[in-house]
């Protein structure tokens, strides 16, 4: 099976046995939103990359937004503007 590298959330502990269907949201280019992000997932290593390279290249799913921060609709889900990642799991 082919894994698309947009297809996968970048929160450590994630995308491992989870079977439900999921929906990825792409980083904010806006700094401090993106600077947000980096620190609630704890991916600092993304950092250096800037947040151009975020934005193209890394996304979070939906199990990490409180229900309040996102709309599922029939074709696609939308995230609000201001929403921040807010629920992780199994930290390594
Ligand atoms: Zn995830």
């Amino acid at each position: 099976m082919l894994a698309h590298k947009s297809k996968w959330c970048v929160a450590k502990g994630c995308n491992n046995n989870i079977t439900e269907k999921r929906h990825f949201f792409s980083f904010p280019k806006e700094h401090d939103r993106w600077l947000q992000w980096i620190h609630a997932c704890q991916r600092l290593d993304l950092q250096v990359m800037g947040p151009e390279y975020a934005y193209r290249n890394c996304r979070l799913c939906h199990l990490h937004f409180e229900e309040k921060w996102y709309k599922i609709g029939k074709i696609r889900a939308h995230l609000y503007p201001d929403a921040i990642p807010t629920i992780f799991f199994e930290r390594e």
